[in-house]
């Protein structure tokens, strides 16, 4: 793997900071290093599909929450052969749509899902690119859930643990790349 010896470095190696973004106080977890460079990008796309390649129940749906979780479910939905659902933000989705407001570490945001996107008990892998209070996750999951989908789990490139997501997430099982 590189010189790196873990997906852990490799995930810290390519990610940057960058203070003070979007707000005061945030230090946004820039991937863009990463997705620039071919080798790592593969990657890490490989160790996010690794738990669930052989995961029972099996995956039925991969979903990536707007914008940059796209980047990283649809390549996921590719390698584990399944499809794609994407979680949008309001107004974005054509057609009817289920929605959930939710906080998030810097200000509201409102997710829709199309009411049609699973057929009923579908078992969905959940991806982000970070997950910092949990609150993007769990209000994917409602949707996902109000579209008779099943979550089974969530991956993530990075977890912020000081912002302890895990506790509101309760049982849902969380992988991360790396955790700072
Ligand atoms: P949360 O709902 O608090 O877990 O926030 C996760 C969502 O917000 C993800 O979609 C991330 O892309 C974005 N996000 C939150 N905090 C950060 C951060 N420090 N750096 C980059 N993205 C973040």
């Amino acid at each position: 793997m590189n010189d790196l010896h873990t997906i852990g470095d490799l995930v810290r190696h390519h990610i940057r900071d960058i203070p003070d973004y979007p707000q005061p106080g945030i230090l946004f977890k820039d991937i863009t290093p990463l997705l620039a460079d071919a080798t790592a990008f593969a990657q890490v796309i490989e160790a996010l599909c690794a738990p669930w390649r052989n995961h029972q129940p099996r995956i039925d749906k991969v979903v990536g929450i707007e914008a940059r979780g796209f980047i990283l479910a649809a390549p996921v939905a590719l390698a584990l052969d399944v499809g794609f659902v994407p979680v949008r933000k309001l107004g974005k989705l054509p057609a009817a749509t289920h929605t959930q407001a939710y906080d998030l570490e810097y200000g509201e945001e409102t997710l829709e899902v199309h009411q049609d996107a699973f057929t009923q008990g579908e078992r969905v892998l959940l991806i982000d690119d970070v997950l910092a209070t949990g609150g993007t996750v769990e209000a994917a999951g409602q949707l996902i859930r109000a579209a008779g989908g099943v979550v089974v789990g969530a991956s993530v490139l990075l977890e912020i643990t000081a912002l302890d997501a895990r506790a509101r997430l309760g049982e849902l099982s969380v992988h991360s790349l790396l955790a700072v």
